[in-house]
């Protein structure tokens, strides 16, 4: 099915591939002139001016006490996991980027996958109820796609079987729930600010946290366990962030609420351009969570819409329109964990599953233009319609 549609294109609807992930790349000039005042100070890296302002700004964005900006999120997190003493088992949803479940493993903890609420793609506390066992430490949430995970519930578990709380919120900068900002939950949280990422320092990433002593010990961890007087007093690494990247994230960060605007004007369009196509619906957030719009997800019901998910991404790339899907496989199923089941993924994951086969991001961004999206809508619209009349023939046969 998928080579008919994308023969039936013809030339392709874009004739410059139109990318998910296109980096959001805020005043270049502005960028420039601070990378420039780092290079005559002569001060490239190590705690200078530009990574102590970021932190600030990062902190103040998240609400909290303490952010620890590092080179990325993946050496961010590992940093987190020793520094908080993770142990034993972590229970994490299994659809999410597999760094979140790498850097576990990484630093010796046993990722325990559990399942999603297919509404909102977050995962599901009672699921990851039924996953505790004497040897879990702790809970990993990941903000899906910048929409808040279900907070108030993980909180209650998380309190009644005393394990720790914290976010691979490498999505969420910018998202909040009930008013109260993503990097504010749970007991850390990380963010990362990858090319790709709604925020971006090239590559970068971040603790935040309220928690002073865990603070300190990321602080120190990530700086080769120095702290005062750079007195080493524990095993480290280097993480730490260049004054170039901490220029990108500070402007970038700036130009945050206009990008906020952006992406939420081109979901409106999507919605708008979408409705009454059948079978493919846009994915909103939930009553109270506000997001950064980072993402623009639409599911796709194949029985409805008369044609699959990957028919459908295979015909818009055809067009060039380079569309991206989300996670499948589950984590649950990649390597290593697909090869000890029974340690990673006890019970089965129906709705991590499910979801993955239904869902592909479309382009959005800074770098897309309206008329863009309104062209994407009707693209969309004419694969279906073409998709439904390949499927009324093939039952005509
Ligand atoms: C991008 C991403 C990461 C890794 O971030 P890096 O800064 O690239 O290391 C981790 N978790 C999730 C959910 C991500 O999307």
């Amino acid at each position: 099915m998928s080579a008919e549609l994308a023969i039936l294109g013809g030339a392709p609807c874009f004739d410059e591939p139109l990318h998910i992930g296109r980096p959001n790349v805020p005043d270049e000039r502005r960028t420039m002139a601070l990378i420039q005042q780092a290079i005559d100070r002569r001060w490239l890296t190590a705690f200078g001016p530009l990574v102590k302002q970021f932190e600030r700004d990062i902190a103040a964005a998240a609400g909290v006490k303490h952010c620890v900006a590092m080179c990325n999120a993946s050496v961010a997190l590992q940093v987190l996991i020793r520094a908080a003493g993770l142990r034993g088992e972590v229970i994490l949803p299994s659809f999410t980027f597999i760094a979140t479940a790498h850097t576990l493993l990484w630093e010796g903890v046993t990722p325990v996958f559990c399942d999603i609420d297919e509404k909102t793609g977050n995962l599901d506390p009672a699921h990851a109820r039924r996953l505790i066992t004497d040897r879990t430490t702790a809970i990993m949430g990941v903000h899906l796609w910048g929409h808040p995970a279900p907070t108030e519930e993980l909180d209650a578990l998380a309190d009644e079987h005393g394990l720790r709380l914290f976010y691979d919120s490498a999505h969420a900068i910018g998202s909040s729930r009930h008013g109260r900002p993503v990097g504010s939950f749970g007991h850390a949280e990380v963010f990362s600010f990858h090319a790709t990422k709604f925020i971006n320092s090239f590559e970068g990433g971040a603790v935040v946290t309220d928690d002073d002593g865990l603070a300190e010990r990321v602080r120190s961890m990530h700086n080769y366990g120095r702290g005062e007087g750079s007195v080493v007093s524990s095993i480290g690494t280097n993480a730490k962030m260049t004054e170039v990247a901490a220029a990108m994230g500070i402007v970038s960060l700036e130009n945050m609420a206009h990008l906020i605007d952006v992406n939420r004007g081109h979901h409106t369009r999507y919605a708008e351009g979408l409705a009454g196509v059948p079978g493919v619906v846009l994915r909103a957030p939930l009553p109270g969570n506000r997001i950064n719009h980072q993402y623009v997800v639409v599911e796709i019901d194949e029985p409805v819409a008369g044609v699959g998910r990957d028919a459908l991404a295979a015909a818009l790339t055809a067009d060039n329109v380079l569309v991206r899907t989300h996670f499948d496989p589950g984590c649950h199923r990649t390597a290593p964990y697909a090869q000890a089941p029974q340690r990673h993924a006890p019970l089965p994951l129906p709705h991590t599953e499910a979801l993955g086969s239904r869902v592909v991001m479309l382009p959005t961004g800074s770098e897309v233009t309206s008329a863009q999206v309104d062209q994407v809508c009707a693209l969309i619209r004419r694969i279906v319609d073409r998709g439904e009349a390949v499927a009324a023939a093939a039952a005509r046969n």
